[in-house]
């Protein structure tokens, strides 16, 4: 039996290397350079413990996640690994003792907060540990935490390069359970891990099954939604703090255990009702992206979006925390016009540079063809981590695959309203028009005056937002920044208004009770 199977069994208690485990442990074990993508639970730990064990010295790893340090030094101790931590949240005594600890060769792993790592002070000990050749590897945990456009992004993150700089004999091994190809490269570069051996697990997560739904009465569907995870752990996400604090007092009220959560509350309040997710039975929590990122919860059941995340990447991340156990789990979104103006909207109007505002652009945009999928979502999303499965048959798609019909004549409509009220307008007054609805302002422009004013009453409200989100993702119409989010005609317009392209547009399903449609088996 090999030494690290010998460690698998003994320490760790468990009998095979699962997926490519084996093949990343040998490598760092060898001093080879790691970069190690597998989605969450895909077992990523023990690709650094087990070759940290056997190499001489201790290895250190470097972590953002403070709260968890505690939880995941613990079960190394209960297992019997010397293991130990350095972050802030320690008194200056216990930071000093385990610095000695490090220094007098008692540790074999020692997790350390990337603000910490990087201090003279660290550093300076580091240089020591190194010169009697006892650091037994870098392992840089949450590796994605390096890239700028990212969702996670830790300034800290971009100076480890300093590890390879000042230590370049050390192994490094690179984790994480998201990265697009743009992500990759970036830790790459960043990291300075150009040699490194890349091994890329399969992103699939089988047993979560995701749906989409048009939003109407987002309530309403998130009540239809909860009342088949009645008693169940899950996470509701939203973009606002005033929208968690308003969800979760309204489930309340509806008679779930729910608990809010997002950077406003203070620090005693976070953390009291991430224990109680945590330990309690079939809390929902009802929060912002503050939270998830570590939560070692194996039971969560569903994740749902009342709001559109602005990257796949940062959606596949958050909807990862359903089901790790490997039990059926659901990824269930609401989603509509508003998001696709608003996300836009952000982008356009952000001080950042161009450069990072088309990158913005391309990752909200990959995000928004998720949305629109006409067929399975599964291998949109793993096509984004450049992963080609077949259709999954455990999707909304899948299930029952949306209808396409020729929009083209309402789209010319939508356009020509467009381009009649002088593109100053956004879509809900549009509609109004086209529906040949009074309302104040459209009296106040005259705007039942135009000829196109009634032009679309054989469609309904509903529908024509359908048409009006699938113009906007397809680029044929824009919400400009500078006018409040107005929409106006982009170039692909003039086409479609003279009638040289056909537009086939998926129909909108109104799911107001927020079931998703079911394969029976
Ligand atoms: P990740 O960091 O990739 O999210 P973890 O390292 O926390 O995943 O592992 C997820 C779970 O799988 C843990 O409970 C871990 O103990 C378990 N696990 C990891 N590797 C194995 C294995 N080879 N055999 C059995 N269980 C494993
Ligand atoms: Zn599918």
């Amino acid at each position: 039996m090999s030494n690290a199977r010998h460690i698998l069994h003994s320490v760790f208690g468990y009998s095979e290397f699962r997926g490519e485990q084996a093949v990343i442990v040998d490598h760092v074990l060898q001093g080879g350079d790691a970069l190690v993508l597998m989605p969450t639970g895909g077992g990523k730990s023990l690709c650094f413990q087990i070759p940290a064990l056997l190499r001489s010295g201790c290895g250190i790893v470097v972590s953002p996640l403070i709260a968890l340090m505690q939880d995941q030094v613990d079960a190394l101790l209960q297992s019997g690994v010397k293991a130990a931590f350095l972050n802030s949240s320690q008194d200056f005594d216990t930071a000093i003792a385990t610095e000695r600890r490090l220094m007098t060769g008692e540790l074999d792993l020692l997790y350390v907060a990337p603000e910490r790592l990087l201090t003279e002070r660290f550093l300076g000990l580091l240089d020591q540990l190194s010169e009697q050749q006892r650091i037994a590897l870098f392992a840089i945990d949450e590796a994605h935490c390096v890239s700028q456009w990212g969702h996670d992004f830790r300034p800290e993150y971009i100076q480890l390069s300093v590890l390879h700089e000042r230590y370049p004999t050390v192994p490094r091994i690179a984790l994480t359970a998201t990265a697009d190809e743009l992500t990759r490269h970036e830790i790459v570069h960043r990291l300075g891990l150009n040699e490194a051996r890349r091994f890329v697990a399969s992103f699939n997560r089988p047993n979560i099954r995701y749906s989409v739904i048009e939003r109407d009465n987002p309530r309403r569907q998130l009540q239809g939604f909860l009342a088949s995870h009645r008693g169940e752990a899950g996470i509701v996400y939203c973009l606002s703090r005033k929208k968690v604090d308003e969800t979760a007092a309204w489930l309340q009220t509806q008679g779930f255990n729910a608990l809010p959560y997002h950077a406003g509350l203070d620090a005693g309040t976070r953390r009291a009702h991430q224990q109680r997710f945590v330990r309690d039975d079939g809390v929902v929590m009802v929060a912002t992206i503050a939270f998830g990122m570590g939560i070692d919860k194996p039971d969560v059941r569903y994740v749902a979006h009342l709001d559109l995340p602005k990257s796949l990447e940062a959606y596949y991340q958050e909807t990862g925390r359903a089901g790790r156990d490997g039990d059926p789990a659901e990824a269930w979104m609401t989603y509509g016009l508003n998001d696709v103006v608003i996300h836009r909207l952000r982008i356009d109007e952000s001080a950042a540079p161009d450069e990072q505002k088309r990158i913005e652009r391309q990752k909200l945009d990959a995000m928004l063809a998720y949305c629109e999928a006409a067929s399975c979502r599964r291998t949109l999303l793993l096509q984004y981590f450049g992963e080609i499965t077949s259709a999954c048959n455990n999707c909304d798609t899948c299930a029952s695959p949306p209808q396409l019909w020729d929009g083209t004549i309402a789209s010319q409509k939508l356009l020509s309203a467009v381009l009649r009220t002088g593109q100053r307008f956004g879509s809900g007054h549009l509609i109004d028009l086209l529906r040949g609805k009074l309302n104040p302002r459209i009296s106040e422009y005259r705007h039942d005056q135009l000829p196109t004013f009634g032009v679309g009453k054989d469609l309904d409200e509903f529908t024509w937002r359908a048409v009006a989100r699938q113009l906007l993702v397809g680029g044929i119409l824009h919400a400009d920044a500078r006018h409040f989010g107005a929409i106006t005609l982009t170039e692909a317009a003039r086409a479609v208004l003279k009638g040289e392209t056909t537009l086939m547009l998926r129909r909108p399903r109104k799911l107001t009770s927020g079931k998703v449609p079911r394969y029976s088996r």
